[in-house]
């Protein structure tokens, strides 16, 4: 069940026989019937969740509207569908009744959200009024698009204190060049543009993006540019991936894949090695400092937490010595100093209310 059988469901029956049935990305309703039950619309907010206990991911729309020209997503997801508000606040009351604190806000483009069902970009709103409802502690957001970036959504990182100083905007490239081919819609100067004014109006946000190397026709000019322009703005945290081809995308229809394997690794590896010296400084920089830390788990030695600066499963964590004298829980807060950074982690303390 998933994307894969949503769009090879013919070649996959054919290619692997031992597998009783296929199902698409929403089809759990057949799912259901097929394991002799059925689907309650009554209790469609009412989740298992797969995470641990004290976070969600809450899907807010789906598909997307976008035309990236080497993306298939709206290919198989469809076009963009945005949730209706009061569901997905219905949602996040139900799961606060559950023990959530945390909510990692996603879709394939959040700042899209209601302009097909609102008429506006209402992100903004849904995440203000999220940001009202009691036992919310920390609301993240996850993939954002650069261009028509919603103003009023910087007013609201900024001012809601249970809204981390966060975002992930994915931005794939800075050369004009690039960008333009991949059709994304957004130029060199908008884009630094954009990163400098979260900066300034949001003190203290931590920016995380993907970027693409080994776009048809990149050239050694734009690589460099790409290349300056990590090095200049030293994203908080940073993804990076060769290009490749996607049946039935724009640029599998129009572009040669024409820089070589090897030229797009070595161009990934000169790029990640840049982000990794420019991670390990910026994770020195926080020794010293303190910071709110949710404890996700406990793995040998360690209690494994995060700060509002970091996201579960793709950013670094908190490790905090266990002790006979110090027992935290798993989904509760505590303040901690940071004593020492390693690699990808930060270690640290609880600061003791008394000390
Ligand atoms: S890259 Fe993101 S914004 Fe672009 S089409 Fe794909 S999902 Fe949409």
């Amino acid at each position: 069940m998933g994307c894969l059988s949503e769009r090879y469901l013919k070649e996959l029956s054919i290619e692997i026989p031992q597998v009783d049935k296929f199902y698409g990305k929403f089809d759990w309703k057949n799912l259901l019937q097929d394991l002799g039950k059925s689907y309650d619309e009554r209790l469609h907010i009412e989740r298992v969740l797969t995470t641990p206990a004290h976070y969600a991911y809450l899907k807010i729309s789906e598909g997307c509207n976008r035309t990236c020209a080497y993306c298939a997503i709206p290919i198989i997801t469809g076009h963009h569908i945005s949730r209706p508000m009061e569901e997905i606040l219905d949602e996040v009351r139900y799961l606060v009744s559950q023990g959530v604190k945390e909510f990692q806000v996603i879709a394939q483009e959040l700042t899209y959200y209601g302009i097909d069902l609102y008429k506006k970009q209402m992100l903004p709103d849904l995440i203000e009024r999220m940001a009202d409802i009691p036992g919310v502690e920390w609301i993240r957001l996850h993939y954002a698009y650069p261009a028509h970036f919603p103003e009023k959504l910087i007013k609201v990182i900024r001012e809601r204190p249970n809204v981390c100083k966060y975002l992930d905007i994915a931005l794939q490239h800075i050369s004009d060049n690039v960008l333009a081919q991949m059709q994304r819609h957004v130029t060199k100067a908008e884009t630094y543009h954009l990163i400098r004014k979260l900066r300034e109006e949001i003190p203290d946000i931590h920016i995380r993006t993907t970027l693409m190397v080994g776009f048809p026709s990149e050239t050694e000019e734009d690589f460099e540019e790409l290349k300056k322009f990590v090095r200049e703005i030293r994203f908080d945290r940073m993804g990076a991936f060769a290009y490749s081809e996607e049946e039935g995308t724009y640029s599998a229809q129009h572009y040669i894949d024409n820089i070589p394997q090897e030229v797009k690794e070595k161009r990934l590896d000169e790029l990640m090695a840049i982000q990794t010296q420019i991670s390990a400084e910026l994770g020195k920089s926080k020794i010293g400092k303190q910071l709110k830390v949710i404890i996700d788990r406990i793995e040998g030695d360690y209690y494994i937490g995060r700060s509002e600066f970091d996201s579960p499963e793709v950013d670094p964590e908190v490790l905090i010595e266990r002790n006979e004298n110090l027992q935290l829980q798993i989904g509760h807060f505590y303040p901690v100093k940071i004593v020492s950074a390693e690699d990808f982690d930060l270690y640290g303390n609880v600061v003791l209310e008394n000390s």
